[in-house]
C-alpha cells in the first residue's frame, strides 16, 4: 500500500507538469514582460499562479511586479527562498505556477527550492539578469540555467548601436554588484559597445579579471 505523506499544499504529484523555465538577459530586455505574459496565459488556462519578487527590488510598488512598459500583476515580496516555501505552505490552495522575478537577487538556496517545487509538479518561471554590470555571471542564475528544462535568452536594444544588447552597462553609482536602478544607472549595450564603454570608463575588460 502506498504511504501518503501528511497533507500539505506542496505534497501533491500527478500533474506531471513540474518544470523549471528561466528567462534571462540584460536590463530592459523584456524579462518581466515575458514573465507576465506566461503568467497571464497560465491564468487563461485556469492554472493558479503566484508571482514572487525579492525585497531587494525596491522599484515600483511593493505588492506588484511592473515591467518597464508599465504592465503589472500582483506579487508577493519575500526576503529569501525559504520565505517562498513558507508562503506556499500557508496557502489553502495549490499553485500550479510559481513565477519569480529578479531571481538574481535571491540567496544560494533558490535553485534547490525551485527543484523541490518542480519535482512536486509545480511549473517554475524564473526571470533575472544573467550577467552583472561587470559582465560576470550573476549570483544563483548560472545554477538555475543548468537545472532548467527551458532557457530563454532575451536581448535589449543597444543604446549605442541599436543592435541586440546582451550587457547591462552601469553609467552611474558605485562598485557594489547589487545597485537597484533604472535608465539613470544602466544602459543595455552589445558586447563591442560594452567593452569599449568599460575601457573608456577606465575599468578592466569583462573577461580580463
Ligand atoms: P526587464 O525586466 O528585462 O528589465 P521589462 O520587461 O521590464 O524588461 O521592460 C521591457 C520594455 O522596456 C520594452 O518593452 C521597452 O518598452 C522598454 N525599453 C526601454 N529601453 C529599452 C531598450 N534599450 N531595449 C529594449 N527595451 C527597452
Ligand atoms: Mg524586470
Amino acid at each position: 500500500m502506498v504511504h501518503h505523506e501528511e497533507h500539505s499544499p506542496l505534497h501533491y504529484t500527478g500533474l506531471g507538469e513540474g518544470r523549471i523555465e528561466v528567462v534571462c538577459g540584460p536590463m530592459f530586455s523584456g524579462k518581466t514582460e515575458e514573465l507576465l505574459r506566461r503568467v497571464r496565459r497560465a491564468q487563461i488556462a485556469a492554472q493558479p499562479a503566484v508571482i514572487f519578487k525579492p525585497a531587494a527590488d525596491t522599484r515600483y510598488q511593493k505588492d506588484q511586479v511592473t515591467s518597464h512598459n508599465a504592465s503589472a500583476l500582483p506579487s508577493v515580496t519575500v526576503r529569501s527562498s525559504g520565505d517562498i516555501l513558507e508562503y506556499l505552505r500557508k496557502q489553502p490552495r495549490l499553485f500550479t505556477v510559481v513565477a519569480i522575478d529578479e531571481a538574481q537577487f535571491f540567496d544560494a538556496e533558490l535553485p534547490a527550492t525551485c527543484v523541490s517545487l518542480a519535482n512536486k509538479g509545480v511549473r517554475i518561471i524564473a526571470a533575472g539578469l544573467d550577467l552583472d554590470y561587470r559582465g560576470k555571471p550573476f549570483g544563483v542564475i548560472p545554477e538555475l540555467l543548468a537545472l532548467a528544462e527551458e532557457v530563454t535568452k532575451l536581448h535589449a536594444v543597444c543604446m549605442e548601436t541599436g543592435r541586440p544588447a546582451h550587457f547591462s552597462h552601469r553609467i552611474a553609482g558605485g562598485n557594489s554588484t547589487v545597485e537597484v536602478g533604472e535608465k539613470d544607472r544602466y544602459i543595455p549595450l552589445t558586447r563591442q559597445a560594452f567593452v569599449e564603454a568599460r575601457r573608456q570608463a577606465g575599468r578592466r575588460e569583462p573577461l580580463s579579471e
